[in-house]
């Protein structure tokens, strides 16, 4: 797609991301991107969690995106947001989500992708000796990922302790003992650090995400040419393999179009066409 060759938009990010980002959408469409010097995006909600994100992860993402583009005054933007908590299907496995918006002022158009990370290390402890933990450090991937440390229940003036950035075991250690001391039940709390510069595991499914987008961006709408075709939702009613009736598994992907009203609905990629009578509410009632 020619439309955004050699272009140029703002990135708005403080972690890192144009690691990920700058070769999928330099090669799919030619864009450059340029990251808005001074920019504070933890403003709009910090991992560490002392900015709250208020709003949903959509609003913190499109609002960063557009603060990137008001500092470079270009009419181009992206931005990601990450989510860390328990799988929403699999709610005791640790999931990410991620998503991620490319804004086009002067057309209007927005476009968005999305990406559930099963791969990501998230997880806390809570210690008030590094020999508590018993190799947990190593098992989310430290000191390759990052690691943030803070008194578990802070006392008054121990509110803003916080350490991060630590580069080995002995400095993790040091960073136990003085988050712990300053606890009022003497112990720390430990958390993945999920910046994406901290965090390669992260980095790596931001990668995924970015050439996702950036493959959508260079699909045209077959209708009116837009950019950002690509799938919009699944469609339920998989028919039973017994008796026809449709089920709630999945019986195809609706693509559409971020500009116009135009869609079509395509099958499964997988090409399955029946479903098991065990999910038919007929047959399995
Ligand atoms: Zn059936
Ligand atoms: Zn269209």
């Amino acid at each position: 797609m020619e439309r955004y060759l050699r272009a140029r938009a703002a990135l708005a990010t403080m972690h890192g991301k144009e690691r990920a980002f700058a070769r999928p959408f330099g090669a799919l469409l030619g864009l450059e991107l340029e990251l808005p010097a001074g920019l504070d995006t933890d403003q709009l909600g910090s991992f560490d969690g002392r900015v709250p994100r208020t709003g949903g992860p959509e609003q913190a993402c499109r609002r960063k995106a557009q603060l990137g583009m008001e500092r470079l005054g270009l009419p181009l933007g992206l931005a990601s947001e990450g989510s860390f908590g328990p799988h929403p299907q699999l709610p005791f496995l640790a999931a990410g989500l991620e998503l991620m918006v490319f804004l086009d002022q002067k057309r209007g158009l927005e476009i968005w992708e999305r990406l559930i990370a099963r791969r990501t290390n998230f997880d806390h402890r809570s210690a008030a000796a590094l020999a508590e933990l018993e190799g947990w450090p190593q098992r989310v991937g430290f000191p390759a990922h990052g690691l943030i440390v803070r008194p578990e229940q802070p006392c008054t003036g121990t509110q803003d302790l916080i350490f991060k950035d630590l580069a080995d075991q002995q400095q993790l250690a040091g960073a136990i003992s003085a988050a712990a001391a300053g606890s009022s039940n003497g112990r720390a709390l430990l958390k993945t650090d999920m910046r994406a510069h901290r965090n390669p595991t992260r980095m790596a499914s931001l990668r995924s995400l970015a050439t996702k987008l950036a493959k959508r961006i260079s699909t045209p709408c077959l209708a009116c040419g837009a950019p950002g075709w690509g799938r919009v939702e699944l469609v339920p009613g998989l028919p039973c393999s017994w008796c026809g009736w449709p089920t709630s598994q999945v019986r195809g992907e609706r693509l559409g179009c971020v500009s116009c009203s135009h869609s079509e609905e395509r099958p499964r990629p997988d090409g399955l066409t029946e479903a098991d009578p065990l999910h038919c509410p007929r047959c399995n009632p």
